[in-house]
């Protein structure tokens, strides 16, 4: 919804360089998404940049929740008399404005938030947003998410090496403490300044290892225990500890690359579709509403392009090149 944000963590944006897209008035996202929708798209995640950012969220996800699926669990068509069922919808944020903003999201209709924390350490967390005080805000807003219903509140740490891989343990017993799911994401080469190397990464068998090391109590033995996937599209492995408490994730597109069950796309702020993070280009969806496009011209071209998706991305191979956007420019 912007690629403006007001952090700047150190593995995603230096900071000196602003806003570069442009963004289109909410109406022409509801309308993009609105035709997504009749295509057979029931999950939508507002992202950015910072997504709280932008005036008119709370409308737009009172209109986003009007919506419903095209089609049914079965595959039926959704009709006038056996209507769909509404969208599954959610909100990656960085969690510094949430605080103020949880219960009129969830009173809207917003089902699920996302918050963005890569340590659960204040000083750590300072160091990696280069926002100071930002742990104490953001915390607060997960707290405010969880009370509004918009739990359980997932928790996403990009592990960084050298930065704070020595947080895996605390933030372990923080999803058991606060009741959050917390996903550690390996860190992949979409950063602004090209600072990723292999080595930076902390892969999913290291994350693994530690939590594998870990007794959560004296009376609870040490080790994992895997969780059944939600749904064939999951990105993450999902854990939990031997007494049940506390929820962990493992993204591991780097490590383990889940491309084949990926079934995302996403729309930039200034309109464009992107089939895969790693794109080499985007297709200008905004430019057919400029031109005049009826909806059913633009549910054909977006059937066409999403039919040249990618097989995969190539990071760690020879060859491979970084894509024509960075992450704060498209949306994780
Ligand atoms: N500002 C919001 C936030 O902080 O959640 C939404 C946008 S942010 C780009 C979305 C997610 O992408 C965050 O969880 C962030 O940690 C993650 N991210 C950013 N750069 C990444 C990278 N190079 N590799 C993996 N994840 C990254």
């Amino acid at each position: 919804m912007t690629d403006r944000c007001n952090y700047k963590c150190v593995y995603c944006r230096t900071g000196n360089e602003g806003a570069q897209y442009t963004e289109l008035p909410i109406a022409d996202y509801l309308r993009m998404v609105r035709v997504l929708v009749s295509l057979g798209i029931e999950k939508v995640r507002l992202t950015g940049g910072e997504p709280l950012l932008r005036t008119g969220l709370v409308d737009f996800v009172t209109d986003l929740a009007r919506l419903r699926t095209a089609f049914h669990p079965d595959g039926a068509p959704a009709t006038e008399e056996n209507p769909g069922r509404p969208l599954d919808l959610a909100l990656t944020t960085n969690g510094h404005l949430l605080a103020p903003l949880a219960e009129p999201l969830a009173n809207a209709g917003l089902n699920r938030v996302t918050v963005s924390m890569d340590a659960v350490d204040p000083d750590i967390f300072a160091r990696i947003t280069r926002v100071p005080g930002s742990y104490d805000r953001v915390l607060a807003g997960v707290r405010a998410a969880q009370a509004a219903g918009l739990g359980p509140v997932k928790v996403n740490c990009v592990l960084l090496r050298g930065f704070n891989e020595g947080q895996i343990v605390p933030f372990a017993e923080f999803s058991r403490r606060e009741g959050v799911v917390v996903r550690f994401i390996e860190f992949m080469p979409l950063e602004e300044d090209r600072s990723w190397t292999p080595q930076t990464v902390v892969p999913m068998d290291e994350i693994l290892a530690r939590l594998n090391a870990w007794r959560p109590s004296c009376s609870t033995p040490a080790g994992l225990v895997e969780l059944p996937q939600n749904s064939a599209s999951e990105t993450a492995r999902r854990y939990t500890f031997a007494d049940g408490i506390g929820e962990i994730g493992i993204i591991a597109p780097v490590s383990h690359p889940f491309c084949g069950h990926c079934s995302r796309v996403r729309i930039t702020s200034d309109g464009a579709l992107r089939t895969c993070l790693f794109s080499q280009s985007d297709h200008d969806l905004h430019a057919l509403i400029r031109r005049g496009a009826d909806d059913r011209e633009l549910a054909a071209w977006i059937r066409g392009v999403v039919h040249q998706k990618e097989a995969r991305h190539h990071i760690g191979e020879p060859g491979f090149l970084k894509p024509s956007r960075n992450m704060v420019h498209i949306g994780g």
